[in-house]
């Protein structure tokens, strides 16, 4: 994209300026968010869906009620994430399950980023297209500042700042840095782990009560996971006291499946969760096609990228362990280089 000079006045008024502009509010960018504005910065984050999660949302059923199509919760090991977790305990954001050694969202997993979001402007429903840096030079003086302007699909600029991260799924993440130049590297690195990403296929099914145990995974299956929504901590149970099933189809099955219509897997799931558990479900929600559910790390030495001559960065589980937890240790460490190289924003 062409480079532009802009005059001041352009620079600090529309679309608003921030220190960071953060893509994607899953867990890694929500992360990222509360540890920079933590340091002081304005942060802006950006996000394509409604509301913040991504992989680790919940899914509205009706207006009371919710599940969590994506990760059902979040397992910590690592020195850096437990104090995270023990934080959000004690704050009665998360709470510790019991049944999958691991924790979730109270009273529901979105809770996490929402909070993580508090003290960052979050700019829900928009798309970013396309990234453009702009070389600014502030009139009677020789230094130059490169500015990150961000566009949604309609190429109306959303906003400027002057550090930008993308914690957004490889895949996509190849897409978007696409669009801007001289980060061949980062661009490298995300098609490299974008190769390796597995779709998913997941749906919500209510139940008689049962005493099945709330995680099952069954051997050789069209289901990978089976696991009991209702029996997480401080969940509300299902309509008149019902079980709610969040059922995981594999990701060998799903990519057979991927262009198949939603009846038909909805039919063939509920066939396998009857399989699995002789339950009949009372009430089940549509299918959800994870398209870029999981994908294997690329096997860099930094669980996150950094590009100091553009001032663009790069987070997210594909840059460290393939999961929820490695999403929260990529932010973490891309935030405490930022923080040790002493960035200036
Ligand atoms: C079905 C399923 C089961 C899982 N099970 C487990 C599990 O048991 N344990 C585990 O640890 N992990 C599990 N995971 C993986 C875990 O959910 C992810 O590793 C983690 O949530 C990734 O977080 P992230 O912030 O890196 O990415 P994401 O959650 O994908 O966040 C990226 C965000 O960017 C947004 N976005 C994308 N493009 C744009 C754009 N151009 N403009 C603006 N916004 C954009 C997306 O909407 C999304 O909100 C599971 C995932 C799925 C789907």
């Amino acid at each position: 994209m062409r480079e532009q000079k802009m005059p001041k006045d352009t620079l600090y008024n529309s679309p608003s300026y921030y220190d960071v502009a953060i893509i994607g509010a899953g867990l890694s960018g929500s992360l990222c968010a509360q540890q920079l504005s933590r340091m002081g910065w304005s942060v802006c984050v950006i996000e394509k869906s409604r509301g913040s999660g991504g992989r680790a949302s919940s899914k509205h059923l009706d207006q009371n009620t919710s599940c969590e199509l994506g990760t059902p919760f979040i397992s910590i090991h690592h020195k850096d994430t437990k104090p995270l977790f023990a934080s959000l305990v004690e704050q009665g954001i998360a709470a510790y399950w019991p049944d999958a050694q691991a924790y979730v969202g109270i009273p529901k997993m979105s809770a996490i980023t929402r909070h993580w979001l508090t003290n960052s402007d979050l700019i829900t429903n928009t798309r970013i297209n396309s990234l453009e840096q702009i070389d600014y030079v502030e009139q009677g003086s020789l230094a130059t500042t490169d500015i990150w302007r961000l566009y949604d699909e309609q190429h109306q600029a959303i906003a400027q700042a002057k550090f930008l991260i993308v914690t957004i799924p490889a895949s996509q993440a190849v897409t978007l840095l696409s669009t801007t130049q001289q980060i061949d590297e980062l661009i490298a690195c995300a098609h490299q782990a974008a190769q390796t990403t597995q779709p998913q296929w997941a749906m919500c099914l209510d139940t008689e009560q049962s005493t099945l145990p709330p995680i099952l995974i069954p051997k050789s299956s069209t289901l990978q996971r089976l696991v009991k929504d209702s029996a997480k901590p401080n969940r509300r149970q299902g309509h008149n006291g019902s079980e709610r099933w969040v059922i995981q189809a594999s990701p060998e099955w799903t990519q057979h499946y991927l262009d198949e219509d939603k009846n038909t897997i909805a039919t063939l799931l509920i066939q396998a969760f009857f399989h699995e558990t002789q339950l009949i479900p009372k009430k089940t929600s549509e299918p959800h096609r994870w398209l870029l559910a999981r994908t294997d790390v690329y096997n860099h030495q930094q669980p996150f990228m950094w590009h100091s001559p553009k001032n663009i960065g790069l987070a997210g589980d594909w840059l460290c362990q393939g999961d929820a937890e490695g999403a929260l240790i990529s932010a973490l460490g891309l935030c405490d280089y930022l923080n040790q190289m002493r960035i200036t924003r």
